[in-house]
């Protein structure tokens, strides 16, 4: 049976995207909002909400779904911590699955970064850096999906936000043994490429994911839909959604 989606944002790259291979992908778009429709109807018809907007609408469209018991799928990127708590908080009463990047390929980058750090611990003497390029159109930096490669090396090695450098400039220093460096790139309609680096002495590794077509977020994205339909409140990974974990 077809889902009923409103997506939020349609009228975008990504909700474009979505709208183009919905049929295709087991889902129907009930209904399409962007700036200044008004959702509450269309909510409530749907099985469904998949939000591709704007950093600042994601909060109101997650409350329109926790007062109407919808499941929701976050694809939106930029959340500020206070943002990102609250919305989280919702998952206590409806299903979200929330994923920086909905691509298999990044969500296996995750996976194996996730090794590689394991194995490659502070103990080990390399040092990890993560480098994004992304269209000269990206509004936030770094994207979703460096800020989720950061939080995988900083909870491996046990650092914090501020042992995280972002970007250099000028007389830094040597470089600290327990510092993870971001490097934004931005230009040209470069939809996302993501590298994590881990330079040792002698050698090093590079683990690199390209993404080449925006359609694999879409389809990723209309995946996470048909799975989150069925599942009990809780706030899920797209690791989650592909049986990663
Ligand atoms: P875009 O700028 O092309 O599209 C965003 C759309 O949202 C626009 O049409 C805009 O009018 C609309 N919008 C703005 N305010 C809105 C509101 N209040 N309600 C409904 N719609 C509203 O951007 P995009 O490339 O489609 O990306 C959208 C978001 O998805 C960004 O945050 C981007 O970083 C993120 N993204 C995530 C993934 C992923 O896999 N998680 C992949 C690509 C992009």
């Amino acid at each position: 049976m077809s889902v009923n989606i409103l997506l939020s944002g349609s009228a975008g790259r990504m909700g474009r995207s979505i709208t183009e291979i919905s049929e295709d992908n087991g889902c129907h778009i009930s209904c399409p909002i962007d700036v200044g429709d008004d959702p509450i109807q269309g909510i409530n018809d749907c099985d469904v909400v998949i939000d591709f907007s704007l950093r600042e609408a994601t909060l109101p469209l997650a409350r329109l779904c926790v007062d109407a018991g919808k499941p929701m799928v976050i694809g939106t990127t930029g959340h500020g911590p206070a943002e990102k708590s609250e919305i989280e908080s919702f998952s206590s009463k409806i299903p979200i699955v929330w994923a920086g990047n909905f691509s298999t390929g990044v969500n296996l980058l995750f996976y194996i970064t996730e090794i590689a750090a394991r194995v490659l611990d502070s103990s080990s003497k390399f040092d990890p850096e993560v480098i994004e390029m992304h269209h000269r159109l990206k509004k936030d930096a770094p994207s979703g999906t460096a800020d989720r490669l950061l939080e995988i090396l900083k909870n491996s090695r046990e650092l914090t936000d501020k042992q995280i450098a972002h970007g250099r400039n000028g007389m830094v220093g040597e470089r600290p043994a327990k510092e993870i460096g971001s490097h934004a790139l931005r230009g040209g309609d470069v939809v996302g490429d993501h590298t994590v680096l881990f330079a040792g002495m002698g050698e090093r590794i590079e683990l690199t994911h390209r993404a080449t077509d925006r359609k694999i977020f879409a389809v990723g994205a209309l995946r996470a839909a048909k799975w989150i339909r069925d599942q009990p409140p809780g706030l899920f990974s797209m690791q989650d959604v592909l049986g990663l974990v």
